[in-house]
């Protein structure tokens, strides 16, 4: 990093670019950046050991602003990190190296929507609540509903690989956008192809998802867009073995029906989680669907035949309400004062496969979990299936230690021994590490057991795009 006469003439450039105002460099101002909400950078923060470490905070306005600042910390060669949100659970948006943190929120505008072909023209730093909320009022729905929805951009939703909870029918954020204007690490404004079905060459847009800032900044997307739904209906079944449930789940996937929301509970969860969220008293692996659509006679068939998919797996039909109920309070166990706070350790361990090794990697990655706890620290461990493909699905094992060590560097090596166990055992297993919370810090030591000989391709992709290794240093252990 450069000496402090630099740091000012640095200062000085950035603010030629973006204007005084959107240069921060005093330490309260950094301090805004000192954690995403990874419980490690929550933990070290906390304890005045942030592992974000920013020398100044940029706020670009515009793409050109944008591409300057990079371009600037191209030729300087200092680190550059983006933030959305900071709504990350892995520790992506840290800028774990200092250098710029560039805040893209103030790029927020939507640029056009295009009613006949139902799309949009948004850009990178637009908070997803708000984008939703404006389109609603228009009667259209971007269909991308992540729990952090209050915090989460689109361009960080894009970065990280997100899915929102209707996505078992409206897709994960890969199938939401149609193309991508971003900025290369050598400061150049790209925008690929407008739609992501063509026969020009390899998929550009795609390259940028889920590469976690470390390629590209994303400044704007087209997006599709729905009709808000004329009907929702829900579907709700207990199974008193989890494997009828997931049976259940497979049956409903690979005969082509398509319900927004799909989440199966193990026992655990279902009697912990699950009945605090619907109120209601749960033993049982549950299962909790809806239905939506333009048409309600389409909406009800949908629903009809899946229940009956889960009474030929063994379900047990339970009332609509707790469905309702669920999708009311969907939300509110992810914010204080059901999220769990220090001293609590937390984490998930979020991992996909396809349907021939799901209960394997499903039973392994929860013992693993359990087995790398010492029973003295009460792990709790709350399970459930909650994204579904046509050929798989996704594991969301969620663990909670009330009180771990007090120690920092103690209770970080019992998080990083739970997480490797898991991620281990899943690996094993035949998952692949993870499903839409990314990779960042946390996930990026298990990058070369993920990617094997593959892992040598991405780093010649990185080091070809970003020659002088500015954006986001290190992440995705590229
Ligand atoms: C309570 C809670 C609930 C959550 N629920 C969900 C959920 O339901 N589904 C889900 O997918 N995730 C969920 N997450 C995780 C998180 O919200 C997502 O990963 C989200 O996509 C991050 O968006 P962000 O804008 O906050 O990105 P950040 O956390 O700011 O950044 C994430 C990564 O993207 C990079 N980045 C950010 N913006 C850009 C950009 N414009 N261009 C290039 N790179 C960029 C950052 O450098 C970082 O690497 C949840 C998190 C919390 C705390």
């Amino acid at each position: 990093m450069a000496t402090v006469s630099a740091d000012r003439q640095l200062i000085d450039s950035l603010a030629r670019i973006v204007g005084t105002d959107n240069v921060l460099a005093t330490p309260q101002a950094r301090s805004a950046y000192a954690n995403d909400q990874w419980w490690y950078a929550i933990a070290a923060a906390a304890a005045g050991q942030a592992v974000s470490q920013p020398d100044v905070a940029v706020s670009p306005t515009t793409p050109e602003q944008v591409a300057a600042v990079i371009k600037l910390a191209n030729q300087l060669k200092i680190p550059v990190t983006p933030w959305g949100g900071g709504s990350g659970v892995q520790g992506a948006a840290n800028a774990d190296r200092g250098g710029i943190v560039l805040d893209l929120k103030k790029l927020n505008r939507v640029r056009t929507i295009d009613r006949k072909s139902l799309t949009c023209v948004v850009e990178g730093g637009k908070v997803c609540k708000v984008f939703e909320e404006e389109l609603n009022a228009e009667g259209l729905s971007f269909t991308h509903y992540p729990a952090s929805t209050e915090w989460a951009t689109i361009g960080g939703s894009v970065a990280a690989r997100g899915s929102g909870v209707l996505s078992t029918k409206y897709g994960k954020i890969e199938d939401h956008i149609l193309n991508l204007e971003f900025v290369t690490p050598t400061g150049e404004l790209v925008t690929t192809p407008s739609v992501p079905r063509h026969a020009v060459g390899p998929e550009l847009t795609q390259l940028l998802v889920g590469a976690e800032g470390t390629l590209g900044i994303i400044t704007a997307a087209t997006v599709k867009l729905h009709y808000l739904p004329k009907k929702r209906t829900f579907v709700v079944a207990g199974f008193e073995r989890l494997a009828d449930g997931v049976a259940a789940g497979r049956a409903i996937m690979t005969t082509g029906l398509k319900p927004p929301v799909m989440r199966l509970y193990d026992a655990d969860a279902a009697s912990h989680s699950l009945a605090r969220a619907v109120e209601t008293p749960l033993e049982q692996a549950t299962l909790v669907m809806m239905f939506d659509g333009e048409y309600p006679e389409l909406v009800d068939l949908e629903a009809s035949l899946s229940a009956r998919l889960c009474r030929e797996h063994g379900g047990v039909m339970l009332p609509e309400r707790i469905g309702e109920v669920w999708w009311e309070r969907r939300y509110v166990f992810y914010y204080p004062p059901y999220a769990p706070e220090l001293p609590s350790i937390w984490g998930t361990v979020d991992v996909v496969a396809d349907f021939d090794h799901i209960e394997a990697v499903y039973e392994e990655t929860t013992r693993a979990i359990r087995a790398a706890c010492p029973a003295e620290y009460n792990l709790s461990l709350n399970t459930h299936f909650s994204h579904w493909y046509e050929w798989g699905s996704m594991i969301y094992a969620r663990m909670k230690i009330p009180t771990g060590p007090a120690d920092l560097t103690e209770a970080k090596e019992l998080h990083d021994a739970i997480f490797q166990a898991g991620v281990e055992a899943s690996l094993r297993a035949g998952a692949v590490m993870n499903d839409h919370h990314g990779v960042g810090i946390r996930l990026a030591p298990y990058m070369p057991a993920q990617y094997g000989e593959g892992m040598d391709t991405l780093r010649r992709i990185k080091q070809a795009l970003d020659p002088n290794n500015i954006l986001c240093p290190g992440k995705l252990n590229l």
